[in-house]
């Protein structure tokens, strides 16, 4: 680590290391709250992932209450470590929150919401504004390359400064889509200072298949889709009823994701004591008057994800602050943790509501002798 002598004889009371959903928003809140902070970002632009949601419209939240938002997440472990978290930020709240600031927003009839003008930089643009008026600093194109405890605070490590800060909170998201700038840093930066980390595994992914039918229909939409997931015995295990797209690699669309991440999680939960996944199970996809099975489950891979499953271990988070049981002052937000949801708004509002977190108890932190 190279580190450069601190640019302020003071620290700044918070760094926000990374500026995608969990950052800006952690921002918007610390400002509303008056604890001073910045953003580091790598990107030259704030929400490059964030621009890319939904196909660029932005699918921010869902109309539905915490209990509800929670039963849909499935992992129990993910729903027990963000219900405070999403308790005190529910998705109707973020609606508001973003109606409050002038951002028209569009619900479907299954409850989604988007900004009625489906353009997702209405909502960066919206953060963006925010921040200007809180007087957030935001440094882009900066990269910290590292993050070390002191007795007071942190060391923010860049190629060209380091910064002191009292707290420090990790929102530098999965691993997906690395050229939004999510590339791992932060659940390094977490196993650099003990923190043990969950493989990572796509979640929400389309699945590949050779058969012919798929490759004859390539570029085929079908919105009344359908798929199961049978386990070995054929009982299903799960079924959703959504799109179907068909791909010249096999499916996507939010049917098969959703089939997708329920696989990996209900795997994960059986590993077997050599490491093997549990086997057995297929998909059954139906669309267009067919129904297709899927025998070998194949997901495409991690860099096309739409979330990433698996990075810092939820266990040694404490999910009433969300700061680290290892480092005081070190605080997680947003997909760089092991948590992740459905399609359909979750892993946005799981960003927001991790993020608001962390920094309300940031600031409970400081109102307490
Ligand atoms: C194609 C696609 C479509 C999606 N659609 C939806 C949707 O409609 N609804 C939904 O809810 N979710 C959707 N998601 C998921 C959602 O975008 C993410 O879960 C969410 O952006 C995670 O927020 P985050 O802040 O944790 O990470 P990110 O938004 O990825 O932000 C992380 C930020 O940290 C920065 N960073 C990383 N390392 C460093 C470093 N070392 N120093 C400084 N900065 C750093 C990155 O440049 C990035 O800006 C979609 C994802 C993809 C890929």
């Amino acid at each position: 680590m190279t580190t450069h002598a601190p640019l302020a004889h003071r620290p700044v009371k918070l760094a926000i290391v990374g500026g995608g959903a969990a950052g800006m928003f952690a921002a918007a809140v610390a400002a509303e709250r008056h604890i001073p902070c910045l953003i580091l970002e790598r990107k030259a632009r704030l929400g490059s992932k964030v621009l890319m949601t939904a196909n660029g419209r932005c699918n921010f939240a869902k109309d539905i209450s915490p209990d509800e938002f929670l039963r849909d997440l499935g992992e129990r472990s993910c729903a027990e470590f963000v219900a405070e978290a999403v308790r005190e930020c529910p998705p109707r709240q973020i609606v508001r929150g973003f109606q409050s600031l002038g951002v028209r927003t569009k619900r479907m009839t299954d409850g989604r919401f988007f900004p009625a003008d489906e353009k997702a930089a209405t909502i960066v643009h919206a953060f963006g504004d925010l921040l200007r008026d809180g007087e957030v600093p935001i440094i882009s194109n900066c990269a910290v390359t590292a993050v070390k405890p002191l007795k007071n605070g942190f060391l923010v490590a860049t190629k060209n400064f380091t910064l002191w800060a009292e707290n420090v909170l990790v929102a530098t998201g999965g691993v997906s889509y690395p050229k939004t700038g999510s590339v791992g840093d932060g659940q390094r930066f977490a196993q650099a200072l003990g923190h043990k980390l969950v493989p990572y595994r796509p979640g929400l992914i389309g699945l590949e298949t050779r058969d012919p039918k798929v490759a004859r229909l390539a570029g085929r939409r079908f919105e009344d889709g359908a798929t199961k997931v049978l386990d070995a015995s054929g009982k299903t295990i799960f079924e959703y009823r959504g799109e179907i797209d068909c791909e010249s690699f096999g499916l996507s669309g939010a049917a098969v994701y959703n089939a997708q991440r329920f696989i990996e999680h209900y795997e994960r939960e059986r590993v077997t004591g050599d490491g093997n996944r549990a086997t057995g199970i297929a998909v059954e996809a139906s669309f267009g008057g067919m129904t297709m099975r899927l025998d070998k489950i194949n997901p495409r891979p991690l860099k096309e994800a739409i979330v990433t499953l698996g990075g810092v271990d939820t266990r040694e988070i404490d999910p009433h602050t969300m700061q680290s049981k290892l480092v005081p002052g070190l605080y997680f937000a947003g997909e760089v943790l092991d948590i992740d949801g459905p399609t359909g708004g979750y892993n946005l509002t799981l960003a927001f509501a991790t993020a608001r977190k962390a920094v309300a108890s940031i600031a409970k932190k400081e109102k307490t002798p």
